[in-house]
């Protein structure tokens, strides 16, 4: 589903900065030789969490869900220069790629990239994070949520990809799975007293949550 009249998406990345050349060598490699390229970030995305990344400059980024490694190296733009990223994904068939595209990063020192399931790995993290990117399997968004919310620096964001999911949050014939448990988490994240939250329509929604109380 588009949100925006295609000619006027197009228009918004033409003036919006370009990719790196890694970037885009990640975005094209992604497309020719992984399954499901659709998952990746992309132009737009990226550049999106890159700017919040840059204007919040985080010391400490959570990212669960790596992929090809697109929107970690995009988020790890805006680090501080002791700053860190952890990154997780349970897929250890992309490693050997993805681990090939941070070491040319310019962030190879400060990416930690993790293989597992991020509810096993994520309770041994000893650190505060300053920006949580939740956008890996949909139906433990909730689970992410609440096990990460006192890892979250008061002032600090969770931000989950896909909350609109391609329009099947406002489709009353949706009745699957994940459907239902985005739904639920759109409205756990708008109830929440500890978060002020802002969804933001772009690509397929970005709920970002910025926590305010313990
Ligand atoms: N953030 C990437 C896209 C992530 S796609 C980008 O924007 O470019 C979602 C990823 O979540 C997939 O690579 C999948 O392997 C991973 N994933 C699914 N379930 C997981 C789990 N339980 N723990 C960790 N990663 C998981
Ligand atoms: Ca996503």
């Amino acid at each position: 589903m588009e949100f925006i009249d295609p000619l006027l998406d197009k228009y918004v990345c033409e003036h919006t900065a370009n990719e790196s050349d890694l970037l885009k060598k990640i975005n094209r490699e992604t497309h020719l030789e992984v399954l499901q390229p659709r998952m990746l970030s992309g132009h737009f995305q990226g550049r999106v969490l890159s700017m919040f990344s840059k204007m919040i400059r985080p010391e400490r980024i959570l990212e669960i869900g790596t992929y090809t490694g697109y929107s970690a190296i995009c988020l790890a733009e805006g680090l501080t220069p002791n700053g860190k990223l952890v990154t997780i994904d349970i897929n250890e068939e992309l490693a050997s790629r993805v681990k090939g595209y941070f070491d040319e990063s310019p962030y190879s020192q400060q990416i930690d990239y993790l293989i597992g399931d991020a509810m096993e790995l994520i309770p041994a993290l000893n650190e505060k994070w300053d920006i949580v990117f939740i956008d890996a399997d949909k139906h433990n968004y909730i689970n992410y949520y609440h096990l990460v919310f006192s890892m979250v620096k008061v002032g600090g964001y969770i931000i989950a990809d896909n909350v609109l999911w391609s329009g099947k949050v406002i489709d009353p014939a949706q009745h699957d799975k994940d459907t239902l448990l985005l739904r639920e988490y759109n409205q756990l994240v708008h109830q929440d007293d500890r978060v002020e939250e802002v969804l933001f329509p772009i690509r397929d929604g970005l709920m970002i949550a910025r926590k305010i109380n313990e």
